[in-house]
């Protein structure tokens, strides 16, 4: 098992071996016994089975979750009520801090401090929800005299919510609080590589008060279960976060039933360092909004564009603290980097740098496969910082999902919004200046769904993320998304005494 060193946290007792489904709130195996094989990315070692949903076990966990709701209480419970069981999973949560932190880093070989922020965050979702659903409804409208209309916000219904790999619980919170706030059942597909947070998320619902039904959680195939659900005329909603092209395909597939969408995909995030910037604060902003998560992050800053005055000041600094970055014991507080999800995503890294390598970049940081002492057998990458690239390049063009920089110079304000603009995708992007109308104006200009400007963070709970363009639509994690798992209801009625004739007859 994972090493520990003087300065790690206590691991606590080893973890179960096998892992259920939940359905109608059972844990249960799946109907054809067959399981997942889960693996610690840092190490390659085997750490649980999980049990694999079959069609059949989908089929049962969309009867429950329309079961749930149609006929169930959970909508119709009191808001101050739901908005309760909400804060009661976070405290479950916050009570099970150390053993969600730990079954994150065992499922996806990232670094204890990375583990840490996205489950205190998964906590923190459910308490913004627990307080958002409250204030949450329609609107009285105006309408000529002697007519009322209001409007009622009412649950969609039964939603699919699939989710990836590279923020486990974090996505599974960033989808489940709203959607059973407002009052929804849910069916939660985790990656294959990394359900064991999610299962046991559904398990604390359990606990804290979610009937039967409401919240089910079904790991398997997302080809097989993932698109059952999709294709399902039972299901009112999905939820995607993933690739760009499994999002399309999920789009193409649910419009078959008319299924509401929402869908956060991938990112070709820009940095944008002017003349006037912080360089110290450019640089460590622009580290962590590459490197961590080892860059396996939708809204990491993968393309630099840095202003030619400041370029080799900013460079020299950002080459040096980038060769600091420390890889190894995803356990130890001092590990910036952690591992990569799996020798496919490896590859996909590294294809991408030697590609460029061959085009002629040049490699001012990293750029190899490694393996940190101790974990010869897992998936690691250098934090790599890519030079000499233009726009025509894959590594600039696409979503490698590793921790791979480009750097690009700019002359003017006008140019660098070009380039940053200059790209499929539109979730992230950051503005580095001291200048605040210049920063504002430059924010105004650039087509994403998220501006940072001196800023290194994407999002905390309440701000809206989200993309513009092949990145997606709807937003997650804000007050808006609320308004997502519902339907709109209209209101409207007459209240004068005489009656209304619209047709003269
Ligand atoms: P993916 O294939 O899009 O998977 C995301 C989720 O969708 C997983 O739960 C997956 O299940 C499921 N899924 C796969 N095919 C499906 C289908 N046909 N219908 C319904 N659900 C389906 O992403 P990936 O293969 O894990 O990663 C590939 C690339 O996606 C990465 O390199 C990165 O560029 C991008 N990505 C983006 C984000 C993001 O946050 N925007 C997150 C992860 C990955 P399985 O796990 O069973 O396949
Ligand atoms: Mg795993």
């Amino acid at each position: 098992m994972t090493k520990t060193h003087d300065n790690t946290i206590e691991q606590e007792s080893m973890k179960r071996s096998y892992y259920h489904l939940i359905i109608n709130g059972e844990k249960v195996k799946s109907s054809t016994s067959e399981s997942i094989t889960i693996y610690n990315p840092a190490t390659n070692e085997r750490i649980a089975e999980v049990a694999k949903a079959s069609a059949e076990d989908a089929e049962k966990a969309i009867a429950a979750a329309r079961d749930a709701f149609d006929n169930g209480k959970w909508k119709k419970f009191p808001v101050g009520r739901r908005s309760q069981v909400l804060n009661k999973i976070a405290a479950i949560m916050r009570s099970r801090f150390n053993e969600l932190v730990e079954l994150e880093i065992l499922d996806t070989g990232k670094s204890l401090h990375a583990a840490q922020g996205q489950v205190t965050q998964a906590i923190e979702d459910f308490e913004f929800y627990a307080g958002a659903i409250v204030g949450h409804r329609g609107t009285v409208n105006n309408v000529p005299g002697q007519f009322h209309n209001y409007t009622e916000k009412e649950p969609v219904g039964v939603c699919a919510q699939i989710i990836p790999w590279n923020y486990p619980l974090m996505m599974a919170a960033w989808k489940v609080a709203p959607a059973i706030a407002v009052g929804c059942s849910v069916i939660v597909k985790p990656a294959s590589l990394t359900p064991l947070t999610a299962i046991i998320l559904g398990e604390i619902c359990l606990e804290a008060g979610v009937p039967a039904g409401v919240v089910n959680i079904l790991p398997g195939s997302g080809s097989e279960i993932g698109n059952f659900l999709v294709e399902h005329p039972q299901v009112d909603k999905v939820a995607f976060t993933g690739s760009t092209p499994i999002g399309k395909d999920i789009m193409g597939k649910a419009s078959q039933t008319l299924k509401r969408v929402t869908l956060e995909l991938g990112g070709k995030s820009p940095s944008l360092v002017f003349e006037d910037a912080d360089v110290d604060a450019a640089v460590d902003g622009s580290l962590f909004g590459i490197f961590y998560n080892s860059g396996q992050s939708c809204e990491a800053r993968s393309r630099l564009y840095v202003h030619e005055d400041i370029y080799d000041a900013f460079m020299s600094k950002f080459v040096e603290k980038t060769k600091k970055l420390q890889l190894g014991n995803p356990f130890d507080k001092g590990t910036h980097v952690g591992a990569i999800i799996d020798q496919s995503q490896l590859d996909t890294i590294d294809g991408y740098v030697q590609a460029a390598r061959e085009e002629g970049a040049t490699i001012l940081a990293g750029g190899r496969v490694v393996n940190p002492e101790g974990y010869e057998n897992g998936f690691w990458y250098e934090p790599t910082i890519i030079a000499d690239v233009n726009h025509d390049m894959a590594v600039v063009k696409e979503e490698v999902f590793g921790p791979v920089v480009v750097v690009m110079k700019f002359k003017d304000e006008k140019e660098a919004i070009r380039l940053a603009n200059d790209t499929d995708y539109g979730l992230g992007s950051a503005i580095w200046s001291t200048d605040g109308a210049r920063a504002t104006r430059v924010a105004n200009q650039i087509q994403a769904g998220i501006v940072m400007i001196n800023c290194p963070f994407s999002a905390f709970p309440g701000t809206p993320f989200g993309g513009y363009k092949q990145s997606g639509f709807g937003r997650e994690l804000c007050i808006e998304t609320l308004d997502l798992y519902c339907e709109t209801k209209s209101i409207l009625s007459y209240y004068g005494s005489r009656s209304l004739n619209p047709f003269g007859l």
